[in-house]
């Protein structure tokens, strides 16, 4: 959701004639685009922020800092932080270019309203041509005990189906080929009169020129089997699905106020693997959540072992003021937590290696996206949302290409191109 917001930043900056610099030294103005869900990413930004701004005004440079951050610190950002110019709330970010030039003059803070933030009709640069991020909703309605998204982001705003469908095809007419619907509970959305996300998928992987359709992120509780039924019977939606469990205990599940147990959890992978063929299952896993037990830790560790999920994105819990879990106390010790989470994390990783070997020899659909982080390697995805890393060769970023895979890393595949199914950067309407 943020990368898709910097999208916007960046969008409306373009629009306004700015162009990107080539390196951060020689930036002439630094939006940061900030995440407050851990305290480890707000630790981050609090670094950065001081390199960055603590020059700003001998060289001119303009800081700005928007995002989750800004929404929960507001002014004081401005007081501790004499560098920086600007402080919005994305509700804002229609006005940036009008408030980067009011801020020069004197320290400015525009917040707008969190709670009725909609940018999705603002201009919009994409890291990659063929692939965008489509929104169906902003906020979210849940009320997980340690989670500071629907404080920083509001309540859950579902957009209308028109709209959505409007942009999509509007995406597909440019050449995208992938979208990736999102929300932080995507299955809870809803539209006019009485439609679900089960159709909103089926109406989305229908635009002409929309080859793969993903999602994310699921809740277990709101994932219904109607859209398993779609994913299964729709050749344009991806196998994959995102389905963080957070905990495979009962009572961590219970206090989190997650809305489900451990036993409707595997019964709803159970049932996801029995419908979709080669489905791709990755999950979210906190580790330490406030009482959390060595029992309450075993059930997780048999919960890993039973689900073999082909990756599962573990987090430290981060206490988070504001929310209910920052009042529970029966904290855990971080050592104890730090082991726990090692051990989950050496667990996963040979789950996660075997299942990628399991598909070595294969072949797959992948969309190229770009360069691999390190090296001469283009990376791309697979359906399951697996990082495929292949030679260059003749091939564009944003191709859809077929792959076979030849070897199994720890967390990536590499293959070999077969053949190009769709060139990238081509209209696809
Ligand atoms: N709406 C999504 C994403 C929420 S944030 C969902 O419900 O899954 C992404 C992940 O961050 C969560 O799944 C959770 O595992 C983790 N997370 C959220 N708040 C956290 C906190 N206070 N401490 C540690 N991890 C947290
Ligand atoms: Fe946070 Fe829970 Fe909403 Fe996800 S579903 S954003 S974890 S409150």
């Amino acid at each position: 959701m943020n990368l898709h917001d910097s999208e916007h930043v960046a969008g409306v900056l373009d629009a306004a004639g700015l162009e990107p610099s080539e390196s951060l030294d020689d930036a002439q103005l630094v939006v940061f685009n900030t995440c407050c869900v851990r305290k480890s990413a707000e630790d981050r930004f609090w670094g950065n922020l001081v390199s960055v701004s603590a020059d700003a005004a001998r060289s001119g440079r303009v800081v700005a800092v928007c995002g989750c951050i800004a929404e929960r610190y507001g002014v004081e950002i401005l007081t501790r932080f004499p560098g920086v110019s600007l402080v919005f709330g994305m509700d804002r970010l229609e006005s940036l270019p009008e408030m980067l030039a009011r801020c020069t003059r004197s320290p400015l803070i525009d917040l707008g309203d969190a709670g009725t933030a909609c940018i999705d009709h603002l201009p919009s640069r994409a890291a990659c041509d063929s692939h965008a991020w489509v929104p169906v909703s902003h906020g979210c309605d849940n009320n997980c005990a340690y989670c500071v998204v629907p404080l920083v982001r509001g309540p859950e705003r579902n957009r209308a189906t028109g709209d959505i469908l409007e942009e999509v095809r509007r995406l597909a007419a440019c050449g995208v080929i992938e979208v990736t619907l999102l929300g932080q509970n995507v299955n809870s959305w809803r539209g006019e009169p009485a439609e679900t996300f089960a159709g909103l998928l089926q109406q989305i992987a229908e635009v002409p020129g929309v080859s793969r359709v993903k999602f994310e992120t699921s809740h277990p509780r709101d994932l219904d089997d109607r859209i398993l039924e779609v994913m299964a019977g729709t050749p344009q939606v991806c196998e994959y699905l995102h389905l963080p469990v957070q905990s495979g205990s009962d009572a961590v599940l219970s206090a989190m106020g997650r809305g489900y147990g451990r036993e409707f959890y595997l019964q709803r992978l159970a049932l996801a693997r029995e419908l979709v063929d080669d489905i791709s299952i990755t999950t979210d896993v906190m580790v330490g959540f406030p009482g959390e037990s060595e029992k309450d830790h075993a059930d997780t560790v048999d919960l890993l072992r039973r689900a073999r999920f082909d990756a599962a994105y573990l987090f430290l819990y981060s206490r988070r003021d504001g929310t209910r879990a920052a009042e529970m106390g029966k904290e855990v010790p971080r050592q104890v937590a730090r082991r726990r989470f090692a051990e989950l994390s050496i667990l996963q990783e040979e789950i996660t290696h075997t299942a990628l070997e399991g598909m070595v020899s294969s072949r797959r659909e992948v969309l190229l996206e770009g360069r691999a982080r390190r090296g001469p390697l283009l990376s791309g995805r697979a359906r399951g949302h697996q990082v495929v890393l292949v030679e260059p060769g003749a091939c564009r970023d944003g191709s859809l290409v077929e792959v076979s895979i030849t070897g199994a890393g720890r967390h990536t595949l590499r293959g070999r191109v077969e053949k190009v199914l769709r060139p990238g950067g081509v209209s696809g309407a």
